[in-house]
């Protein structure tokens, strides 16, 4: 860690109540480089005991919290954002030693997560009342967004910053306090900015992060009757678990969960512009992330053409740790995710795939990026998340086909689709059952738009002017004369 400019980022202890602090039990769990397995420290492992205190040191933050104006709490936020992006290298390099994604990854991450504060810090500004016309004339009717108050988020490893900024921002912003449980695995991107949070002015309590068993502070967390929101990003089978837990207090949710997404290229498409965006959707973070294109579907047409420029791109990109410049795919999270893909592949070769390239571990966590043609609906890559390297390749006839192909998924997070017919543009995005749809790119999610996803993949929208409303309240108010 001596690369580190400002070595007192890596924080290997929970944030609670504004200090630094152990477990009681002084047990720690240990944090490895994906990358070449050297350990980088430990964190804290906390009994489910701890987490009442921590909950009610939330409440109180909170009412004070709320009690300052917005503009004092978009103050503090502009400065945590502001902190992220002068430290924007070294929380770069902690993320890329504790998820392996390449460096220049890292840092686009950082900016990207950056950006939701600021985006946030000016939306603080913005969350408007109203006032209601009155059925009678001596009644005046108003509407307050007040916060929600005490809420908990549960994040996963594939976007150690980004999964939290979304959350945090717009809770704090709204006058939240918040319990953030990061992934076990990538937890030093979450202290690190829990740091800078401290740095940047945000009183003891508002923002707490403690590290543990997921299942045991997920389920203090969630029977709490004090935390009334969760916000949880990950797979669909938690967050039907965590769904369910929160039942008993009929706590806010939201969900952001799997995808399946499809990448559907038309005959008509702008092939060599077709394959970037798969190149960006499909291989971004090794594959792993929950808008990776997971199926790409192309037009009798031009599927040899696309599948032979795709294999050229695929072949040329470099898999290696992350720090080492020139690096396309870094190292997979853990071994149990090369097994995916690697049944992935097995199971689409025994059904008739064909394998274009890739398709073998490399040692290590690492794996050559893949393609496979011939896929079909039966096959496991085309009903479950594959979250690695392999672009499997369907064929279709026409745009009906492409379509129902599409939309035959548990999962509705994000589809992309690639065509220069404008009448086709309106009939396939109205059509897509997708909370996120890219015409023409790889890359939807920024801080200004609504990312969220229908069906199975959850619940609630995070980024945009929508993602605030996640933390507020309505409260009607009927006054009269
Ligand atoms: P992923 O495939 O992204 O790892 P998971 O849903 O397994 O998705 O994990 C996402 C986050 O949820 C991680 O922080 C993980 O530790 C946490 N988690 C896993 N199981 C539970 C659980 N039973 N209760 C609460 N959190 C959980």
């Amino acid at each position: 860690m001596s690369k580190l400019k400002d070595p007192s980022l890596l924080k290997t202890l929970c944030l609670i109540d504004g200090s630094w602090q152990a477990a009681a039990s002084g047990r720690t769990s240990n944090v490895f480089n994906p990358a070449n397995g050297a350990l980088i420290g430990s964190v804290p492992n906390l009994d489910a005991t701890e987490i009442p205190t921590v909950i009610d040191v939330s409440a109180k933050a909170q009412r004070l919290w709320a009690a300052r104006s917005a503009k004092e709490r978009a103050i503090v936020l502009r400065r945590w954002f502001e902190l992220m992006l002068e430290n924007q290298d070294d929380l770069a390099l902690i993320m890329t030693l504790e998820q392996g994604k390449p460096l220049a990854e890292a840092k686009g991450e950082i900016a990207y997560a950056a950006s939701f504060i600021e985006w946030y810090a000016e939306e603080a500004k913005r969350v408007y009342g109203e006032t209601i016309p009155a059925p009678n004339a001596n009644q005046r009717l108003t509407v307050l967004r007040q916060p929600v108050g005490v809420t908990a988020a549960i994040t996963p490893w594939n976007f150690p910053a980004a999964m939290i900024t979304r959350k945090a921002a717009p809770a704090l912003a709204a006058g939240c306090s918040m319990i953030l449980r990061p992934a076990e695995l990538t937890p030093f991107s979450a202290l690190a900015l829990g740091e800078l949070a401290c740095r940047a002015g945000l009183p003891a309590g508002v923002l707490q992060i403690v590290t543990g068993s997921a299942s045991q502070i997920g389920k203090q967390l969630t029977d709490s009757e004090t935390v009334r929101k969760l916000s949880f990003t990950g797979s669909t089978e938690v967050g039907r678990l965590l769904m369910a837990q929160c039942a008993d207090t009929i706590k806010k949710l939201s969900l952001e969960l799997g995808g399946n997404a499809p990448f559907i290229v038309f005959d008509d498409a702008d092939l060599d512009k077709a394959v970037e965006g798969a190149m960006a959707s499909k291989f971004r973070n090794a594959g792993q992330t929950c808008v990776c294109a997971n199926r790409i579907l192309v037009q009798e047409g031009v599927h040899d053409a696309f599948v032979e420029k795709l294999a050229a791109k695929v072949k040329a990109l470099k898999v290696g740790d992350g720090l080492e410049p020139g690096t396309d795919i870094g190292p997979m999270i853990e071994p149990k995710a090369l097994d995916k893909v690697e049944d992935h592949i097995n199971d689409a070769l025994a059904q008739g795939g064909q394998l274009v390239c890739g398709g073998k571990r490399l040692g290590g966590q690492f794996f050559e990026p893949t393609v496979v043609t011939g896929v079909t609906a039966q096959m496991k890559v085309a009903r479950e998340e594959t979250f690695g390297a392999l672009a499997p390749i369907f064929s279709f006839d026409r745009e009906e086909t492409a379509i129902a192909m599409a939309n035959d998924t548990i999962f509705g997070l994000a589809a992309y689709f690639y065509t220069n017919d404008y009448r086709r543009v309106a009939r396939v995005s109205e059509q897509l059952e997708y909370g996120m749809v890219g015409h023409n790119t790889g890359l939807i999610s920024n801080e200004m738009a609504p990312f969220g996803g229908v069906k199975q993949s959850g619940l609630g929208r995070e980024g945009s002017h929508h993602g605030i409303t996640e933390y507020l309240e309505l409260k009607y108010i009927c006054s009269e004369l």
